[in-house]
């Protein structure tokens, strides 16, 4: 491994890259905090230094995302995996399936985890088309009678994306939007549940974020454990147990620097301009190509793949030279992919760019 004396262009999936200034702040913060004589760390999550950051980062967040009143926000902990049970164990109902999406990797991953608690359908399914686009609403099959209707808007690995919102009519919606949350505006108002693992958009790795409507808190059944319980979670206001603590420091911290951008809106331009410079280096290319349909393609995860697979090593062993890290695809696509999460910067993207017209001159 390459050994550095400086911060690289991180293209990690996740944990991702983090804000800079961020990580400074929370340096210059880390052994006494604000002059309360500790670290954030090592204090109780139930005194008032701490319910303030709390409190803070919840009330940051309801104004990036709009949220409405009616919504209630959960700062928990399991990553996305722990709400692929979570959400079967509190909102199924009975005698009336599980309405999934099947658009990639993470919807399986989602899919499998429910049907080891009730029945699920499949209402679509991308592995038609070998996951490079999302098959129209209108092929949809949704049962009338689903307990909810569950996707994917961003696919992580495949770098697909929703740019629309399916709309079931009274089926609460449900969005896994671990890989997308906060990297455009959001209609909250359209969805019934909405979780994302913090480690790609939101902050370290340890945190998972809800978002979920009042009506639906009420449905969990009680005779699930305390921690897995929605309407425990909210009565407790997400401290039910320690949550985590630092985490959530830091993600307050990501909220504020968003804000200070100028929002989703700000972000989401910034976002539009790195997707776009890398996916037309890739398609004036003869040497990479992305086989997603063009109006799917995500704008934060960019796998590509190059034409002569042999080169793979040597094009990660060059970028790595160069400062470029973390470019492996994941093993279910091949090639390479870039995560372009928020902390990305275009500096990092032109970076990338440069280094790939370069290579491809050398050995395309
Ligand atoms: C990363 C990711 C996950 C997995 O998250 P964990 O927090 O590790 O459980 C799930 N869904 C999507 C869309 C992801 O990008």
């Amino acid at each position: 491994m390459t050994e550095f004396n400086h911060r690289v262009h991180n293209f990690c999936a996740g944990p991702a890259a983090l804000p800079e200034s961020v990580l400074l702040r929370a340096q210059s913060e880390l052994l006494n905090f604000r002059n309360s004589g500790s670290s954030i760390m090592e204090m109780s999550h139930r005194g008032s230094i701490f319910m303030a950051i709390a409190a803070e980062a919840e009330a940051r967040l309801r104004l990036l995302l709009s949220i409405p009143d009616n919504y209630k926000v959960l700062f928990l902990q399991g990553g996305a995996h722990l709400q692929f049970a979570m959400i079967p164990m509190n909102l199924m109902l009975k005698d009336q399936p599980m309405a999934f999406a099947d658009t990639g990797y993470w919807s399986r991953r989602a899919i499998k985890e429910a049907a080891l608690l009730g029945n699920v359908i499949t209402v679509t399914s991308s592995k038609n088309n070998a996951d490079t686009a999302i098959p129209e609403f209108n092929t949809w099959n949704i049962p009338d009678q689903a307990s909810f209707l569950h996707y994917t808007p961003n696919e992580t690995i495949h770098g697909i994306e929703f740019d629309w919102i399916p709309d079931a009519g009274d089926i609460p919606l449900v969005a896994d939007l671990s890989s997308s949350i906060l990297s455009q505006p959001l209609d909250v108002s359209k969805f019934g549940l909405i979780y994302a693992g913090a480690q790609k958009n939101i902050g370290p790795a340890g945190l998972t974020l809800v978002i979920i409507r009042d009506d639906l808190v009420a449905r969990a059944p009680k005779n699930i454990p305390g921690y897995l319980n929605y309407a425990t979670q909210v009565e407790q206001g997400s401290m039910y147990n320690t949550p985590a603590t630092f985490a959530w420091y830091l993600a307050n911290m990501v909220f504020e620097w968003l804000l200070n951008l100028g929002g989703l809106s700000a972000i989401a331009k910034i976002n539009q301009q790195k997707a776009e410079l890398l996916y037309k280096c890739i398609d004036d290319s003869d040497l990479y190509s992305n086989p997603v349909r063009r109006q799917n393609r995500s704008r934060m995860n960019v796998p590509f793949i190059l034409k002569d697979p042999n080169l793979d090593k040597v094009f990660l062993m060059e970028s790595e030279k160069n400062g470029l890290l973390n470019l492996k695809g994941h093993r279910a696509v091949g090639g390479m992919r870039a995560s372009l999460y928020n902390a990305v910067g275009i500096d990092s993207v032109k970076a990338l760019t440069d280094f790939m017209r370069e290579f491809e001159k050398k050995h395309g």
